[in-house]
C-alpha cells in the first residue's frame, strides 16, 4: 500500500492521538481540550496591555501553563512508566508538534537542565522586546523540572529570540532550593566584599 501524504502520524505522537471533533467544534487529547489561535493574537494580549500590567500578566501566563500544562506532563510521566528523562524528551517532542518551537534538551545532569527553543511562537508573536517573553515555556519547564527533580524547580529564560541579536531562546532549569542557596552565597559574597 502506498503511503499517502494525509497519513496520520503514529500513535506515539500527540498529534496522532488528538481528535478534531467537528460537530462540537473541539480539538481534544482525551479530556484535555486544545485551541488553535494565531501566535500574534495570543501575544498581542500582552503587547496591547498597559506596560505596568505586562509583567504580572506574563507571570500569570507562566503560572497557568505550569498548573494546567503540568497536569498534562504528570499524565505523560505516569503513562510512560515514571521515567523522568523520557518525560523531558516527550515534552520536547510534543512541544514541536504543538507549534511551540523546536525544543532541544541540551544538558541534563540531575542538578540542572538546559533547554534551547528555536522558532518560539511566543517570541515571534510578541515581536521585538528588551526582555524575554516566553513565559509560557518557563511555566511548562517549571512543571516538568519539578517532576524531574522531585522538588520545586526554578526556571530562567537566559536569552530570548525576541531580543535584538538573539537567534534562539535558552532556558536553565534548576531545583529551586539550589537557586536559593546560590542567591544566598552571592549575597554572602557581597557582604564579605
Ligand atoms: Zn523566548
Amino acid at each position: 500500500m502506498n503511503d499517502t501524504p494525509h497519513r496520520r502520524p503514529d500513535a506515539g505522537t500527540l498529534i496522532g492521538r488528538m481528535e478534531w471533533v467537528a460537530p462540537r467544534g473541539a480539538i481534544m487529547d482525551g479530556d484535555r481540550r486544545y485551541l488553535m489561535l494565531r501566535a500574534d493574537v495570543l501575544m498581542g494580549i500582552f503587547r496591547e496591555m498597559p506596560a505596568e500590567l505586562r509583567g504580572p500578566a506574563m507571570e500569570a501566563f507562566a503560572a497557568s501553563v505550569g498548573k494546567h500544562g503540568g497536569r498534562s506532563a504528570k499524565a505523560y510521566l505516569e503513562a510512560g512508566g515514571n521515567r523522568p528523562q523520557e518525560l523531558l524528551e516527550t515534552i520536547a517532542r510534543y512541544s514541536r508538534e504543538l507549534g511551540w518551537g523546536c525544543w532541544r534538551v541540551i544538558a541534563h545532569d540531575g542538578e540542572a537542565i538546559e533547554v534551547t527553543v528555536e522558532n518560539s511562537p511566543f517570541a515571534e508573536g510578541f515581536g521585538p522586546a528588551p526582555d524575554p517573553v516566553c513565559h509560557a515555556i518557563v511555566g511548562m519547564l517549571q512543571a516538568v523540572g519539578t517532576l524531574v527533580f522531585g522538588q520545586p524547580a526554578s526556571v530562567v529564560e537566559a536569552c530570548c529570540a525576541a531580543q535584538q541579536g538573539v537567534d534562539r531562546c535558552i532556558f536553565r532549569v534548576v531545583p529551586a532550593a539550589a537557586r536559593v542557596d546560590a542567591d544566598a552565597s552571592r549575597a554572602e559574597e557581597r557582604r564579605a566584599s
